[in-house]
């Protein structure tokens, strides 16, 4: 029975393909292409969860490439409120926000994320990416520019283009370059939006900079702080904190929970009323079904975890120092960054393959990353710390690093 089955679904897959045929030659071409760049991407399939070590085809590596910063994807405290939360409330959260799938636990989290940001509000998305796209969508139409950093992320240019909008791009941290768009745009509304930590890079946008050249332009500001909320400033309040801004200085602030937080998701913190007009007009949080209540709880627990157990960002910093300063030892080729993201730029893809696939012989899981994630002609590893690495797993990192290069 199973195989008649199986035979008559082989036909209809046969049937389907020769109706594809060219088509699917033109991708075979595509990809060929793909894998002669060396841009050729390979998936990793984990075999254990994810923490400082975690293995891959029967191989235990030391994972340097995650953004689990703080370790917190699988802290204990965090998958017991899971759990917990599972039994009471189920796993799916069954429909989208605005028809029944919001609970009192988003709502919670929302007003956490407010008072944790110093906000009047806060709005949960299913990802980073979603919100992104939610705020230049709403905020941002035909008539009006958005501006963004040459080295945005992805996430931010989709945004851009999806709202229509005329988009502009400055150079990279540089105020000035922004400054001259904006004077030379004659826009309605003028968006600016920004990697708080640049996700490649590691660096830091020059924000008070921005703050200025915005406020003289009038400009909105929009933060997106993926990289840096829950690892910076005193209480992990992220890079606003760490530069002591005042939040009206940024009228819209972006976090993720799937970095720092350990858990997945996202969400947007401003004033009620930019907030309600996200609740009214942005699609990409009416069209998608609520986060699951498990997975709600969860983050709230991070937040609980933020707060109690400071340790993790010292750790990490002290971790990230032992790095850099191991690394200029060896002379090796680091960008300027004094985040837990340590990219060493190789250059060429093939290169830049070849190192991660030594790294990986040896023991180590750092993938490379390569165009168009990163500028032609600046492959790199990009090597992430985290606060649940010990000294020595760091230590032997730049030993092997430094016998490859
Ligand atoms: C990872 C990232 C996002 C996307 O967040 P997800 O929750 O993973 O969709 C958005 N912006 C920046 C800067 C990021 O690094």
């Amino acid at each position: 029975m199973s195989s008649q089955i199986d035979s008559s679904k082989d036909k209809s897959i046969r049937e389907n393909r020769s109706r594809c045929d060219s088509f699917v030659d033109r991708l075979e071409q595509k990809l060929k292409c793909r894998r002669e760049q060396n841009l050729f991407r390979k998936r990793h399939t984990l075999a254990s969860r994810q923490g400082s070590t975690v293995k891959i085809d029967n191989h235990e590596l030391i994972n340097f490439c995650s953004n689990d910063y703080l370790g917190l994807a699988n802290h204990p405290e965090m998958v017991s409120a899971f759990k917990k939360t599972a039994d009471q409330y189920g796993v799916g959260s069954g429909a989208s926000s605005l028809v029944c799938g919001r609970c009192d636990l988003h709502q919670r989290l929302e007003e956490k994320l407010a008072e944790k940001t110093g906000r009047e509000a806060a709005l949960l998305f299913p990802s980073g990416y979603m919100a992104n796209l939610a705020v230049a969508t709403t905020f941002a139409g035909r008539a009006d520019g958005v501006f963004l950093d040459r080295l945005a992320h992805a996430s931010l240019i989709d945004a851009a283009r999806l709202s229509n909008a005329r988009l502009h791009r400055y150079q990279h941290v540089d105020p000035s370059s922004l400054d001259l768009a904006l004077k030379k745009s004659s826009s309605n509304e003028k968006l600016v939006l920004t990697d708080a930590v640049f996700s490649m890079d590691g660096d830091k946008a020059p924000l008070k900079e921005l703050i200025s050249v915005c406020n003289v332009n009038h400009a909105v500001l929009v933060v997106d702080d993926a990289h840096g909320f829950g690892v910076l400033g005193k209480t992990g309040g992220g890079l606003l904190e760490e530069k002591e801004i005042p939040v009206g200085d940024v009228p819209i602030f972006v976090a993720t929970f799937g970095k720092a937080l350990g858990t997945a998701g996202a969400f947007i913190a401003a004033d009620q009323t930019i907030i309600e007009t996200l609740i009214q007009f942005a699609r990409t949080y009416i069209y998608t079904t609520a986060q699951p209540p498990a997975l709600v709880s969860a983050t709230l627990a991070s937040l609980e975890v933020l707060e109690s157990e400071s340790w993790r960002r010292e750790k990490l910093g002290a971790l990230v120092k032992r790095f850099c300063s191991g690394a200029s030892a060896l002379g090796l080729n680091l960008l300027s960054s004094e985040t837990a993201i340590q990219p060493l730029v190789i250059g060429g893809s093939e290169n830049a393959s070849r190192i991660s696939h030594n790294l990986f012989d040896k023991g180590f899981l750092i993938t490379a990353i390569r165009p168009p994630t990163v500028p032609e002609g600046s492959a790199r590893l990009r090597i992430t710390l985290s606060a649940v690495h010990t000294e020595e797993q760091v230590d032997r990192l730049l030993e092997t690093l430094g016998s490859l290069l």
